[in-house]
């Protein structure tokens, strides 16, 4: 910052609120209409905002008006910028210093305004530290919605899944401590999460104090009106108590006083939800397809919802898809009962199209941002919940169960409608909020205004009359209060008395004694009125969040119903079916289909720019006889979309969603990894093989008996020898030499790898089938068992337009390279003509002494 300007006492004002800010966040500073930003702020904030950058006296200086500071502001704040407010706390008078303090600073992960923040996104803060054992400690919050987890890890590869679905817009580190946290090699993932975190997101230093437990605990106990956190499983002394209060302690400071909407802080734990690391994230194309829009994502398939509300559920439910298998069945019987009242379906999605996102409004409103229009939100939501509970408890048992969890808000509503006028106003200042006849006072005031109106007309004629000006006119305008206009042509007529105002081009006003008393009438009157409007606008306020508790509860069960209700829709127009859930170890699916490209090729055909319809296939995988499904067939037949159906109908079945099938049974998977195609990593420097190689680390490393694995083309980022007896290696670890190991699917186009099905027991060979038809190939996308004998490589090459001559000479070259013995031999396991079973188990044995190389695991 540049030298202290201290030559006007507005200026020491300014440097005492920019002196109380950290030198990360811009500060606004309210001049009359103005939100003002001086030196480097300026030159900062006129860069981002593409607004002039002026001087004021010899110092840079920008601003923007304050009615539109609302349209400024989100776009500093997607520049990753703080922004203080500092504003005017009284009407200026002139003469004095008016007094000025900061009334919140805007953060990325902090703001609560519906213009900065993406409806349908959780919009989290986190704060993490780690002690001296190496144990991670993570909390974060949503302040807009009052979301507020803790979780301790002690493996870096739980905490990437869970930091990726949270996706923080926000990092608060302990300033010093962070410095020394271990280095050692052993530690090099949790060095590469903080590269990682420091690359994509405004991290936070506090001081090490702020992440200090117990001081934790007393900010968290006094923020949620508690005397103990036992309540909420976090015992004394716990660590998690660091970062939580860490993260009130941010909020504290940048609403300039505690957050009033949190009412909880719950405990999250990794083993009751699927774990998907932001690789596979970005592999099955889960929120984000390959191109990086939410179009031609697994979420957009499966996002019917029409409230804000209920995209969020959605979207937290497939960042943690459940193990619980009562709450998967709980949530699949509830779309059951959807799915077979597509009447009532549809009503209640015309009612829910109606719903507000109540939990952000109920953040602003206990949050002390009141704007009038919030309460016309809440109104119009609570007037759709009566019917939605009769739709419900047409529906079937359990969603009547559901509807009567949802309080009884009739009298709020009928209070509402009487203190509330039809349109509301943006502003409070604007007046025009409470209804005719619903405050004594409010009326009389009002009607001193009406009355006085009435005056000013019978004034209007009276003076025409007097002075013989026909057009003479009683106006007012914000500036200059009321006046007589009369137009130049007039001027001679008018009398002594008449004071003048101001002079326009084509007339002079006015003003009398007279007129000047009623003025003062008048504004006294609406003064008055106003701050009778502001007063019962609180009043109201505060009886709405007396139902803050039961409207968060009934926005939480309307999310679900616009959940399921969307699954319900999405599964009758596209033939999904209820897959049966379990805790057995087997995948077996009838007729599958991926759920994206079979969406995309209906668009295509109704657009005609295809004709090739989804072909259906099944699967069968088991940890402990058909482990792992090998899959040969030439580039384009059709191996990674049948490998990620797979994961995405599993992913989709353990949120409790249908999936696309005709008959589905899903052993529940505590993982779902995947290694598919790692061109997004480029950009950060790292060469696909590291990539790949990374990726498939840790899945060998992380990956138990329940676990779902995907792999495509293994060994693809490396020469053919060395790909091929890496991706070799891999499934034998895979395999390994127990009774079971990972369900796993492997796609490769090494057609000499399917000779492990003679080594290992549990490893199955699939093919998709290819039909061949002069010397071309034409893909008929089912998938059946055994090996592919070649890679039709050449074949491809033809349907993607090589032009001939090298198509030609390419066959040459394959049938040289052939004759001469030089194709690829494979001999890396044993070359048995047929081995028994038993045969097979002992070179495996042998292999891996007789260990599965993964943890066994059992959820219950
Ligand atoms: P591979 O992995 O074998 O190279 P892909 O899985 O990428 O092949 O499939 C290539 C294209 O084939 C996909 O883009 C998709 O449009 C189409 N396809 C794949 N599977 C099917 C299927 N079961 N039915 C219809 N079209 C399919």
């Amino acid at each position: 910052m540049a030298s202290k300007e201290k030559s006007t006492p507005m200026m020491e004002q300014y440097w005492e609120a920019r002196n109380s800010l950290p030198s990360d966040t811009l500060l606004m500073f309210r001049l009359g209409d103005f939100y003002e930003m001086f030196y480097n702020d300026a030159v900062e904030g006129a860069r981002i905002l593409g607004i002039t950058l002026t001087k004021r006296q010899d110092y840079p200086m920008a601003g923007v008006p304050y009615h539109a500071v609302d349209q400024y502001l989100p776009k500093l704040l997607a520049a990753g910028k703080k922004v203080a407010i500092c504003e005017q706390d009284e009407i200026p008078k002139p003469g004095k210093l008016v007094k000025r303090s900061i009334s919140r600073i805007l953060t990325p992960g902090t703001t609560l305004e519906d213009n900065q923040l993406d409806s349908r996104r959780g919009n989290f803060t986190m704060a993490i530290d780690i002690d001296k054992d190496r144990r991670l400690f993570a909390a974060w919050l949503d302040l807009s919605t009052a979301e507020f987890y803790c979780a301790e890890f002690d493996n870096p590869h739980d905490f990437f899944p869970l930091f990726s679905a949270c996706d923080p817009k926000e990092i608060l580190l302990p300033e010093n401590s962070s410095q020394s946290w271990p280095q050692d090699n052993s530690l090099a993932s949790w060095n590469a999460i903080f590269r990682t975190l420091a690359d994509v997101r405004p991290v936070t230093l506090l001081h090490d104090y702020r992440f200090e437990p117990v001081w934790g605990a007393a900010q968290i106990k006094e923020t949620l009106g508690v005397l103990s956190l036992d309540g909420f499983g976090i015992p004394q002394g716990s660590r998690l108590t660091g970062p939580a209060g860490a993260l009130i302690f941010y909020a504290t400071e940048n609403l300039r006083g505690r957050p009033r909407n949190i009412r909880a802080l719950r405990k999250f734990s990794g083993k009751k939800c699927v774990l998907i690391d932001p690789s596979t994230q970005r592999n099955l194309e889960i929120f984000k397809s390959s191109s990086g829009d939410r179009e031609g994502s697994l979420l957009s398939v499966m996002d019917r919802t029409e409230t804000a509300a209920g995209a969020r559920l959605l979207e937290s439910y497939l960042s943690a898809p459940t193990v619980e298998i009562d709450e998967i069945s709980r949530r699949q019987n509830i779309v059951w009962e959807l799915f077979s009242s597509p009447n009532e379906c549809e009503t209640m999605r015309e009612y829910l199209s109606h719903v507000r996102d109540i939990p952000r409004i109920l953040a602003r409103l206990q949050n002390k941002l009141r704007n009038p229009r919030e309460l016309s939100a809440i109104q119009a939501t609570l007037e759709q919940i009566e019917p939605i509970k009769k739709q419900l408890s047409e529906v079937g048992s359990l969603c009547a169960e559901m509807g009567s969890r949802i309080a009884d808000f009739s009298d709020l509503q009928d209070f509402l409608s009487s203190a509330l006028s039809d349109e509301l106003p943006s502003k409070i200042q604007d007046g025009g909020i409470i209804a005719d006849g619903f405050d004594a006072e409010l009326d009389r005031l009002r009607g001193l205004s009406g009355d006085s109106l009435a005056w000013l007309s019978e004034l209007e004629t009276k003076e025409q009359q007097r002075t013989g000006i026909k057009n003479l006119r009683i106006k007012y305008n914000g500036a200059f209060g009321y006046f007589i206009e009369v137009t130049k042509s007039y001027i001679n007529m008018v009398p002594p008395e008449y004071i003048r105002k101001q002079t326009m081009t084509n007339a002079e006003r006015y003003t009398t004694e007279e007129l000047r008393a009623k003025e003062r009438e008048i504004l006294s009157a609406r003064d008055l009125s106003l701050a009778r409007e502001e007063q019962l606008f609180n009043e109201i306020v505060s009886r709405v969040l007396k139902y803050a508790d039961k409207l968060d509860d009934a926005a939480e069960i309307l999310a679900q119903i616009d959940v399921f209700r969307g699954w319900a829709e999405l599964s009758r127009e596209w033939d999904y079916c209820k897959p049966s859930i379990s805790d057995s170890d087997t995948i077996a699916i009838e007729d599958g289909r991926h759920p994206v490209v079979e969406q995309m090729l209906r668009r295509d055909r109704i657009g005609l720019a295809r004709t090739e319809s989804f072909v259906p296939n099944d699967t069968y995988i088991s940890s402990s006889s058909e482990q792992i499904a090998l899959i040969t067939g030439p580039n384009m037949a059709g191996k990674s979309t049948y490998i990620r159906q797979i994961a995405l109908i599993v992913l989709m079945a353990q949120t409790g969603c249908f999936v696309p099938a005709k008959k589905c049974d899903i052993g529940v998977v505590d993982r779902i990894f995947s290694r598919v195609g790692a061109s997004d990593e480029l950009s950060r420097g790292n060469s696909t093989f590291m990539v790949e190689m990374n990726e498939t680390a840790n899945i060998l490393n992380n990956a138990t008996d329940k676990s779902l694995i995907i792999l495509d083309e293994i060994g693809r980022g490396t020469s053919t020898y060395d790909g091929l007896s890496i991706a070799w290696a891999v499934v034998e670890f895979i395999h390994g030499g127990g009774k079971r190991g990972p369900k796993t699917l492997f796609a490769t186009h090494y057609h000499e790898i399917t000779k492990l099905e003679e080594t290992l027991p549990r490893l199955v060979n699939y093919r998709v089938c290819v039909k061949e038809w002069n010397d071309e190939i034409i893909f008929v996308r089912k998938i059946e068992k055994g090996a592919a004998d070649r890679s039709y490589g050449i074949q491809v090459a033809r349907l993607a337009g090589l032009p001939q001559k090298v198509i030609d000479r390419a066959k040459t070259v394959l049938s040289e390279l052939e004759s001469e013995g030089n194709s690829i031999v494979v001999n890396l396991g044993d070359k048995p003509a047929k081995k028994t079973k038993r045969a097979k188990a002992e070179k495996t044995k042998e292999l891996y002494d007789g260990e599965s190389n993964f943890k066994q695991l059992s959820f219950f």
